[in-house]
């Protein structure tokens, strides 16, 4: 899992508030904006719009 210490630096890229992770579906929520954002092999994606756009593409199909 990803450790605290990297979880206190990280913000979100678009309003720069705090990120909250979520364990058991493996994202970062922002407080503020709402914005998802997927961890991979304990690292986060830090891409707007990425999450959505995976999950979407799941729905899909
Ligand atoms: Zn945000």
């Amino acid at each position: 899992m990803i450790n605290k210490e990297l979880l206190g630096i990280l913000c979100c890229p678009l309003c720069k508030s705090d990120l909250e992770l979520v364990e058991e579906n493996k994202i970062l929520i922002c407080s503020k904006c709402n914005e998802k954002y997927e961890v991979v092999n304990d690292i986060p994606i830090m891409l707007p719009g990425e999450y959505e756009k995976k999950k979407n593409s799941i729905a899909s199909k």
